[in-house]
């Protein structure tokens, strides 16, 4: 074979082997001097007996071990510095060139760290190029993927400032409450775009939906709750605050579940980690396809019986017509309960044992899905002519619901009568975390912490973090 002569020289670069072995020499060395140190620090002087303090050793000895970690993490960094030849794409068409390496520290789940990478420089974009941080997912942050994830989860779960105390007390890393905010958001942003990347797929068929199986019953329940606002994100809506103005924001969640069994008592049973969420301020008309793409992916095309669970609200309505127009329209059991308890309240103010013989039959009517009955019912009922109004709007939800509480042939079929599982998605996916006590959320971090609890709720936490083209 011909030697080809005008090729440039270059140092001898050392074996993969021989860095193996310098990597491992090194680090032997350092957990000896560690060891060392822990040694020295934690027994006891004198006869041995006694005198270890418990909490003092173990926290001094994982802060060691951590120290090892993060040292053996920088030298593991060090053996690729993302030099990629003298010049790389920039990403907008352009070559840029080599510079030097440059410094950046890393906050990681072991230790700080210090990683050298290549940087390079677009003459047109006036911007620099370092192809590493892409690699290590680290370009634009000084946290590490790993300390990005349990940041985003503390995030979630808990206020900002008390999740940066607890990242430091549970797992010895230093995050500001500030970044913990931002780290939060942009995941909760990252979910959200993976979320609609994964529905695009599924519309254009890319991917198929899940599962390949004929599912017996698929629910979407679907609702909404209110969360407190800064007051940019109310500017100009009129709401029920005594100022007449809104300092909430609507948001609205939906649930995907399905159901196969009934109990011993005929009641139908959700199946066991079968619910999926998701969530947006914005309104019902992007919703609706949101809603829908999410039960596509669910397989609502190979479901046999689809059912639609929620309150009285309109808008809820007008998804499962224009959305799901072949399924089967289910007012909320409970919410229905509540407004024959309003109407009794109205029609009979002043005597409360005639008020609740009144309404507990209405009740049973209702739950029987006797609605004509409970409908001549109201009528015959005499009211002030100054409730008029109200007495007409209450008995309007039952005329306008009529076809959504035919509860006694909903039992005969086995399905929920209840939105039960959206409703508590409220409250421990929105309430818990966004309506405490002096909190106004930006619309935008809102819906981002919601999307981190819908995503963990739904059991796709693990499955975000562990692809990394979308993480
Ligand atoms: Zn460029």
């Amino acid at each position: 074979m011909k030697r080809d002569h005008c090729q440039t020289w270059s140092p001898p670069q050392p074996s993969r082997t021989a860095k193996k072995g310098a990597l491992a020499t090194e680090l032997r060395e350092e957990i000896g001097q560690e060891v060392e140190r822990l040694v020295t620090l934690l027994t006891p002087a004198g006869d041995g007996v006694g005198g270890l303090d418990l909490e003092v050793a173990e926290l001094a000895i994982r802060a060691g071990m951590h120290r090892i970690g993060g040292s053996f993490l920088e030298k593991l960094l060090a053996l690729d510095r993302g030099h990629r030849g003298p010049r790389v794409e920039c990403g907008a068409g352009h070559e840029a060139t080599f510079v030097n390496y440059r410094e950046k520290y890393l906050t990681t789940v072991l230790a700080p760290v210090r990683v050298q990478r290549a940087y390079y420089h677009c003459a047109d974009c006036h911007g620099g190029v370092v192809p590493r941080d892409d690699e290590l997912r680290i370009a634009g942050s000084s946290l590490s993927p790993g300390v990005r994830r349990i940041t985003a989860r503390t995030g979630s779960q808990e206020p900002f400032a008390q999740a940066s105390r607890d990242l430091a007390d549970l797992a010895g890393i230093t995050v500001p409450a500030k970044q913990v905010e931002r780290v939060s958001e942009a995941s909760g942003d990252r979910i959200r775009k993976a979320a609609e990347n994964e529905w695009a797929d599924l519309l254009a068929g890319t991917i198929l939906p899940l599962p390949a199986t004929p599912i017996p019953t698929l629910y979407v329940a679907v609702d909404g709750t209110g969360v407190p606002t800064v007051p940019a994100e109310t500017e100009g809506r009129a709401g029920k605050g005594a100022d007449g103005r809104a300092h909430t924001r609507e948001i609205k969640l939906g649930c995907v579940f399905t159901q196969t069994k009934l109990d011993e008592d005929g009641r139908p049973v959700r199946d066991p980690d079968s619910t999926s969420y998701l969530a947006t301020a914005e309104s019902a008309e992007t919703f609706g396809p949101m809603v829908y793409t999410e039960a596509l992916r669910r397989g609502v095309q190979r479901a046999r019986r689809v059912v639609i669970l929620g309150d009285g609200a309109r808008w809820i309505w007008n998804i499962a017509g224009e959305h799901f127009p072949n399924s089967i329209q289910v007012v909320d059991l409970y919410h229905a309960r509540e407004h024959v308890g309003d109407l009794a309240t109205l029609l009979f103010p002043t005597d409360p044992t005639e008020r609740r013989q009144w309404r507990e039959a209405r009740v049973t009517e209702l739950d029987r899905g006797d609605i004509t009955t409970l409908l001549h019912q109201f009528r015959q009922v005499d009211c002030a002519s100054g409730i008029a109004d109200q007495v007409r709007k209450q008995i309007s939800y039952f005329e306008t619901n009529k076809t959504r509480m035919r509860y006694g042939e909903f039992r005969r079929m086995g399905i929920f009568v209840g939105s039960g599982v959206v409703e508590a998605g409220c409250r421990s996916l929105v309430h818990q975390r966004l309506k405490q006590s002096g909190m106004r959320w930006s619309l935008r971090g809102a819906q981002s912490v919601i999307w981190l609890r819908c995503h963990q709720a739904g059991g796709r936490w693990d499955e975000f973090w562990a692809a990394p083209k979308i993480a």
